[in-house]
């Protein structure tokens, strides 16, 4: 800093001429190099100043403190910090090389250490740091690994204690940005999101996301047309300018046979739950019923029990609602019927297929309602069947299991999906949030270039 200024003062010396012309070309010149290296309080030079104040920029500048100099000097002296890419071909010898790194106990380390090893995995065009002392011995060494497509990436630090090396990892700092895309149907979801224009084929994760988001309104085997078009906005994580990886749909629309559908996801800072809501604050998404039942106990939780007739302790995969014979069974959300029939220990018993890959599984039921086949498409709240005590059951109860890709869960880790709607005071954030994704949705409003990004 201080260098320019004073050449840039010396050529004011050099050039101040006798005309106005000339020295308001001058002064001019002053003011710029004062914007340029962040202007230290002096005020703009009036263009008809008789002498320019050269000295008067020169005692304005701030000094360097000494002290500081020295400590910086110092620690040039202590330790060197190199950043290199790996090149094809690179190997940890070559690399150590470029990075000034002489310390053949690091490279043992790096050889063998579990997850120092790692870093002999980084892809050509990573960057890798490395920060030694004089000799070139290793102080430490850091890099970060992602692990294909939806790995996490993690920063792999090496370090030296002493004598030895310790390696450590933590998740990678990720840089968000969110994405901006629009796509019309000419004949089906999937070519419309594979398509390359306006900046590549969406991500699986956000086609998926957009069938969560609109499968309660929108059968998209059945009830896309061509000419239907829909709008994503959402977020990507990013590395090095490369995509580590692609997060939440936080805004979409699709018009379906010219109706519009619009969705935003809105996470509460206070309760922590997100779902994804309409516009206008109503949960889009159905929750899934509290219970099958309308009036219920649970007679038994999900977890650890002793079998009622086995005798042997095993894992409840479900929860069971005492219930007397004959009470209506309802489907807890929306769906389509995937089995029913007799299944050996769950006696009668119905599936539910639901949206993404949730469902849920009704057991022991006396009846089924009827036209309860499967394939049959179900309604939230719809009596799918009568409770009972087919199969292995000691008396009248329903066995009911929510299902995660047909695995039984703890229906009580999926509160979230259960969406209330949102109450005053959450309506009042929520309207800020929709605010900014509707002024998204104008800017994606269809005209030419459709892919827009912003931060
Ligand atoms: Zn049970």
């Amino acid at each position: 800093m201080n260098p320019i200024h004073k050449f840039t003062g010396n050529r004011l010396l050099q050039l101040v001429p006798k005309t106005r012309k000339a020295r308001i070309v001058s002064a001019g010149a002053v003011f710029l190099s004062m914007c340029a290296f962040g202007a230290v309080g002096v005020a703009p030079i009036a263009p008809d100043a008789s002498d320019l104040p050269v000295k008067q920029v020169a005692q304005d500048l701030e000094l360097p403190n000494l002290a500081d100099q020295i400590v910086a000097l110092q620690q040039d002296e202590q330790q060197f910090i190199h950043e290199e890419r790996v090149r094809p071909g690179d190997s940890l010898g070559s690399l150590f090389n470029r990075l000034g790194v002489n310390d053949a106990d690091a490279q043992k380390f790096v050889r063998s250490d579990k997850l120092a090893k790692r870093l002999l995995s980084l892809k050509t065009g990573k960057r890798i740091q490395a920060e030694t002392d004089e000799n070139g011995l290793l102080l430490s060494l850091r890099a970060t690994i992602t692990d294909g497509k939806g790995g996490d990436a993690r920063t792999i630090t090496v370090t030296r204690q002493g004598e030895k090396f310790v390696a450590a990892d933590m998740p990678a700092k990720l840089e968000r940005r969110v994405e901006m895309r629009s796509r019309e149907i000419t004949s089906s979801l999937y070519s419309a999101t594979d398509s390359n224009v306006d900046g590549g084929s969406l991500p699986d994760s956000v086609v998926n996301q957009i069938i969560e988001m609109f499968s309660t309104n929108i059968d998209f085997r059945g009830d896309l047309k061509r000419g239907d078009r829909f709008s994503v906005v959402y977020e990507t994580f990013w590395l090095d300018g490369e995509l580590v990886k692609t997060g939440r749909i936080l805004a979409g629309e699709f018009i379906n046979r010219g109706v519009r559908y619009q969705s935003v996801w809105y996470e509460d800072p206070v309760t922590k739950q997100g779902g994804y809501y309409t516009l206008d604050g109503k949960a889009l998404k159905k929750a899934f019923l509290k219970s099958p039942l309308e009036f219920s106990r649970i007679s038994s939780g999900f977890s650890m029990r002793v079998h009622p007739i086995s005798g042997k302790w095993k894992a409840h995969k479900g929860v069971d609602y005492a219930a007397a014979s004959g009470t209506p069974i309802r489907a807890v959300a929306d769906g389509v019927i995937d089995f029913a029939g007799n299944s050996g220990g769950y006696g009668n018993q119905v599936v539910v297929k639901h949206w993404s890959s949730y469902s849920t599984a009704y057991a022991h039921m006396s009846r089924f309602a009827p036209g309860v086949r499967k394939g049959s498409k179900v309604s939230q709240g719809q009596v799918i069947g009568y409770v009972g005590s087919t199969g292995w059951s000691t008396g009248p109860h329903l066995h009911y299991e929510f299902r995660v890709a047909g695995q039984a869960q703890n229906p009580e880790k999926f509160k979230s999906l259960a969406q209330q709607p949102l109450n005053q005071a959450e309506l009042a954030r929520f309207r800020m949030a929709a605010a900014e994704m509707n002024h998204r949705f104008s800017l994606l409003a269809p005209s030419g270039g459709n892919t827009m990004m912003a931060r």
